[in-house]
């Protein structure tokens, strides 16, 4: 193999994998360097084994970044129904589970096997288990590597954030970022689980696996999703959404009881039921009698007072909670934050400064959904990428 490429792409993950697949189709000579032993790692694992790999309703306000804008110019150039094709010329079958999110009827490998066909077809040479020592630039960039010293013109960094560690998952991209004085915006974990304080934990903890509706909201925003119970506090997609929003110390709010009135439904059913077994019809027994026990101890409904359905109503629909923390990047599913959008040419992925030097992929500070919505963002900001190599 030569050592001198005309690109060089450092990360065979989604974004990275199709970048070098843009420039390879338009004749250039590109390299892809991975550290692990085999591509798409975390494409393997994603959605459950079976790859969200896109978002019909994908749109930029779908994605948190410091600098909302920015995405806009990709995400238009390359959208969900442009990757759709891709997937239908490969022959993958797919389905909608809910809400756009689509998924292979198969497994998520058939989505990186897609990627590695398109990448030998357009030519592109990918090396594994080479680990990248230093990076300087004169005229070309000059990479010194467990495989050797390469030479390339445009340098791609596309090695996504820092969750995840077992799979790969390096701060590469920031390092390179500061050694080339891009800014950082500050990262913490994305559409991770949240966990409780010891008080609601006492209470709550033995419902590990008990899931139920609710719409969640913190900081303006809200999900009207699944909730579950794990053994150190919330997970589900209405709480990993909200966790890309939420910020430490800040309390989260849950409608337990989303579209239900229980104001005019208790005064419809006046009995003499304990409140506890009347809401199990509409939650679950083993969730209900803990959460009374907690908040509302329960009383028969006729004894309630106008003031006590009130109060009832007001807390069910407004259960307010103030998380520890998260389980952080050992669970979170994305990097919230990373390379400063300001640096970066949103046309190109390119750094203003640096001519010749790109991120793409999670490593920039575009958080998508839960959803699909992040693979789009590695497919779009990829293709922006590679289509000006
Ligand atoms: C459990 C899980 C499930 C997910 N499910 C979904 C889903 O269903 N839908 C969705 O849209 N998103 C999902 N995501 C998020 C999605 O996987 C990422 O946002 C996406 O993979 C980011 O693409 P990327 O190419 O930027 O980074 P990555 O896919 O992480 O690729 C980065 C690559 O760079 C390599 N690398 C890192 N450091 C170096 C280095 N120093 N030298 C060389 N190579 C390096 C890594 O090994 C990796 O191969 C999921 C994430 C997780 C963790």
């Amino acid at each position: 193999m030569s050592n001198n490429f005309e690109v060089i792409v450092i990360g065979a993950g989604a974004a990275g994998l199709f970048c070098a697949i843009e420039a390879g189709k338009r004749g250039r000579k590109v390299l892809v360097i991975e550290r692990e032993e085999k591509a798409g790692k975390k494409i393997l694992i994603s959605g459950g084994g079976r790859c969200n790999f896109t978002n019909i309703y994908s749109s930029p306000d779908r994605f948190i970044s410091d600098n909302p804008h920015f995405a806009i110019s990709a995400l238009a150039r390359y959208t969900p129904q442009d990757f759709i094709s891709l997937v239908k010329k490969h022959d993958i079958k797919y389905h909608e589970k809910k809400l756009g999110q689509l998924f292979c009827d198969g497994s998520s490998k058939q989505i990186v096997d897609m990627l590695l066909k398109e990448c030998k077809d357009a030519g592109v040479e990918i090396i594994y288990n080479c680990k990248v020592a230093n990076i300087s630039k004169s005229d070309n960039f000059i990479l010194i590597t467990s495989h050797g010293e390469f030479e390339c013109e445009s340098l791609v960094i596309a090695s996504g954030g820092i969750s995840i560690p077992k799979m790969g998952a390096t701060d590469f991209g920031y390092s390179i970022a500061k050694k080339f004085g891009l800014k950082l915006t500050e990262i913490k974990p994305g559409l991770v689980p949240l966990t409780l304080h010891k008080r609601e934990l006492d209470v709550f903890g033995s419902l590990s696996g008990v899931s139920f509706d609710a719409v969640v909201s913190c900081n303006g925003v809200s999900f009207n999703e699944s909730v579950l119970f794990t053994h150190r506090g919330l997970s589900g997609p209405a709480i990993l959404q909200i966790s890309s929003y939420w910020d430490g110390g800040k309390e989260i709010v849950i409608d337990i009881l989303p579209g239900i009135d229980i104001i005019k439904e208790i005064e419809n059913n006046r009995s003499a039921k304990q409140l506890n077994k009347f809401l199990s019809l509409y939650l679950s027994q083993r969730f209900i009698d803990k959460w009374c026990e907690m908040y509302f101890p329960s009383r028969p409904v006729n004894k309630l007072s106008p003031k006590d359905i009130i109060i009832l109503s007001e807390k069910l629909h407004n259960w307010k909670i103030i998380p520890s923390g998260t389980e952080g990047y050992e669970k979170a599913e994305v990097t919230k934050g990373g390379i400063d959008t300001d640096g970066l040419s949103s046309k190109t992925m390119e750094c203003k400064k640096v001519k010749g030097l790109y991120f793409i992929g999670e490593v920039v500070d575009v958080t998508g959904w839960l959803g699909g919505y992040n693979f789009q963002w590695a497919w779009a900001s990829g293709y922006a990428c590679g289509n000006v190599l």
